[in-house]
């Protein structure tokens, strides 16, 4: 029986709508609207690209957005001294640094010029930190991560106790993930480059996590039957069949794996729309925090 599929865009736009009527809720009781600030540094086309979707996300949940722009060939200084203006101003909740940074910019040292209260990505060294810690709660967790665990949640999925294998080891997926999924008390297999025999131990996983920017790289048949297969890849395969001449496809062999699979996620349609339903999501945690809040 082909498997159950998990709708993220049904899912993402539940979320967005929630988010979207809680902001309502803070505006009526005379509070401020949420005010989320992206950083775009250079000029990336697949960056711009998605730093446009959030602001038109946040435009349409009614959270302010203000982007600012500066040159690929920004010093160190002046990112850093623009993340401190918006540290500063009160009407700006969320602080988002678009990644990657242009090369010569060292990543780690602005991610942690960010204030760990408007650090709605997450990636704040000791938001990462405190998520790889028992008993410390980080303030904010990444947007595709958190998107992947909101997709497990709300199909119902048992974690505890399950096998799970998180494919990539990533800072922005991979590991975060898997960090979570720990957290959800699974036992968890982290493969990568140097990993022997993956299909072996994907084999065992009653969930699969896959984010190894490999197109179609896990076959159905690496599966075990009834696993829950959630694929974060987004990749781009020539199609002359399509106008554009492209198609996107994930990291699992959708095709194959919806024969074997318990439930699995389309792309696109999966975990992508669930990152931006996320940082609005996280971007109104950071207002709730502002307004004294202290569980967000
Ligand atoms: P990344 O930084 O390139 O990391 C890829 C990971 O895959 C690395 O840990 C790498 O291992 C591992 N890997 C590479 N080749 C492998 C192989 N042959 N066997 C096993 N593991 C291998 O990628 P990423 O940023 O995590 O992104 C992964 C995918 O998710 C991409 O397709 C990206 O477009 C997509 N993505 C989607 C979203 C979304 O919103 N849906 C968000 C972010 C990313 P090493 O560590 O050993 O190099």
């Amino acid at each position: 029986m082909p498997a159950k599929l998990i709708d993220g865009k049904v899912i993402a736009e539940a979320l967005r709508e929630e988010v979207k009527q809680k902001v309502a809720e803070r505006i009526e009781k005379g509070l401020p609207a949420p005010g989320l600030a992206t950083v775009l540094v250079g000029e990336n086309p697949a960056s711009q690209v998605y730093v446009r979707m959030k602001h038109k996300a946040c435009q349409e949940a009614d959270i302010i957005s203000i982007g600012h722009t500066l040159p690929a060939d920004a010093s160190q200084e002046e990112v850093e001294a623009l993340v401190k203006e918006l540290n500063a101003d009160p009407d700006i909740h969320g602080i988002l640094v678009q990644l990657p940074l242009p090369a010569g910019l060292d990543e780690e040292r602005v991610l942690n010029t960010i204030s760990l209260q408007k650090d709605v990505d997450g990636f704040h060294p000791i938001n990462i930190g405190r998520l790889a810690q028992k008993g410390r709660e980080p303030l904010f967790i990444p947007a595709t991560p958190a998107g992947v665990m909101y997709l497990l949640e709300d199909s119902g999925v048992e974690l505890s106790g399950a096998n799970a294998v998180v494919l990539g080891r990533s800072n922005i997926v991979g590991m975060p993930v898997s960090l979570l999924l720990v957290r959800a008390n699974a036992t968890v297999t982290i493969c990568h480059s140097r990993t022997k025999d993956i299909s072996a131990l994907i084999r065992e996983a009653d969930v699969l996590v896959a984010a190894v920017g490999m197109p179609e790289f896990v076959r159905g048949d690496w599966l075990k039957p009834g696993a829950v297969v959630i694929d974060v890849g987004i990749n781009r395969i020539e199609d002359t069949t399509r106008k554009s001449g492209y198609r996107l496809v994930g990291d699992v062999a959708f095709d194959e794996a919806v024969e074997v699979a318990g439930a699995i996620t389309p792309v696109p349609g999966g975990v992508g729309p669930m990152t931006i339903a996320v940082l609005l999501q996280n971007t109104l945690r950071a207002a709730r925090l502002a307004d004294g809040n202290k569980n967000g």
